[in-house]
């Protein structure tokens, strides 16, 4: 599909990245295409950054079908430009969209049109390793009708951020608490899908973590309050002495390309993973004997990130530091950095190049 590009008669001063928070600012230009039933996905274009105009009964604001992906470009160590795994993205939001009654979008258009917009804003890749240009594809249904059925219109639309980096090795490990009076997803429901009605449903309960001083949830299943599921929203690893454990993609879980890259890494190093439940009775017992050698966290904006501390049940329990030079979570996160930034070799071909 022939994509026009629209560019905008006037561009903003850039801010530094010192002053921005996680999606504060915007670039210049954003990618949009619109479908409707019986024509399809139409009209994509590379337009001037701006507002949407929604009828008050656009199906969204009542029922929730909206999806949304995350992912970054990089500044590459020769100055070019590099997408990491875009077509992991591409098909997750198709997955979200099945799970949602939302029409599929061309894999290619999704490329293209994050390549267009990623090669005209190219001044907006940040220089400084860490930071990186976030990119936020969402979809959500735009027919102005209130029947509880799916929409017969949608936008899908590309926003462009810079962003600092969110974690760095020898920041502070994060905090989490475990609670078994509430969960992120159940079986059967959309855990799976990268849809906004997960989100907003965890905010009272991360707003109660941080009162009691805690940085985020380590959600446990919905049914039994026993299998630790995800980190916030991002996924969770435990290092033991001779393996690595994930919980399993069980469907209430979202299937991280970051953690999908991280298991890769370690398989490829000789390192067990093993995708299998653990409790949160296990875990906790085995963080007070010393089993556990390490937590961590992965996510597109996190990369990877240690846990110092679970709390539990009025306890906490915390992790015994580990030596920088022996840290898994600190080895994997300069691995993963050095293949996104072009300073390693990209063995897995997982780097795009934005063709500039
Ligand atoms: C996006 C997300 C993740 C991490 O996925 P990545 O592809 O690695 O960024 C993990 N859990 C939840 C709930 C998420 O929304």
């Amino acid at each position: 599909m022939n994509i026009d590009i629209q560019v905008a008669a006037q561009r903003q001063t850039k801010p530094a990245l010192s002053e921005v928070q996680f999606g504060s600012h915007v670039s210049d230009h954003m990618f949009v295409a619109e479908y409707d039933a019986g024509r399809g996905w139409h009209s994509p274009r590379v337009m001037p950054y701006g507002e949407f105009r929604l009828d008050p009964r656009a199906l969204v604001l009542h029922y929730g079908q909206s999806v949304f992906e995350g992912l970054k470009a990089y500044r590459q160590a020769d100055g070019g430009i590099a997408l990491f795994r875009p077509g992991c993205n591409a098909a997750r939001l198709n997955t979200s969209c099945a799970r949602m009654a939302m029409p599929a979008l061309p894999e290619a258009l999704f490329i293209d049109g994050l390549q267009r917009l990623v090669a005209l804003e190219a001044a907006w890749v940040p220089d400084t390793s860490g930071a990186a240009l976030y990119a936020r594809p969402v979809m959500f249904a735009n027919e102005p009708v209130l029947g509880v059925r799916r929409s017969s219109r949608y936008v899908f639309c590309i926003m462009l951020c810079p962003v600092p980096p969110y974690f760095q090795i020898g920041d502070a490990p994060f905090k989490l608490v475990a609670r078994e009076d509430c969960a992120r997803t159940a079986q059967g429901g959309c855990g799976d899908a990268k849809t906004s009605a997960n989100y907003g449903q965890t905010i009272v309960e991360l707003e109660r973590a941080r009162r009691e001083g805690y940085d985020n949830l380590l959600w446990l299943d919905a049914a039994g309050h026993r299998l630790i599921e995800e980190a916030g929203i991002t996924n969770v690893f435990i290092r033991y002495q001779d393996k690595v454990v994930t919980p399993p993609l069980s469907g209430r879980i979202l299937p991280g390309i970051t953690r999908d890259s991280v298991i890769r890494l370690l398989r490829h190093q000789g390192v067990p993973v093993l995708e299998q439940e653990t409790t949160i009775d296990g875990l906790v017992a085995d963080i007070d004997d010393g089993r556990v050698r390490e937590i961590f966290l992965t996510g597109t904006a996190t990369i990877v990130a240690p846990v110092g501390e679970i709390g539990f049940r009025d306890r906490r329990h915390t992790l015994a530091p580990v030596a920088p030079d022996d840290s898994m979570a600190a080895a994997l996160y300069r691995t993963l950095t050095a293949i996104q930034y072009g300073r390693a070799t990209d063995e897995f071909g997982w780097m795009q190049r934005v063709p500039l």
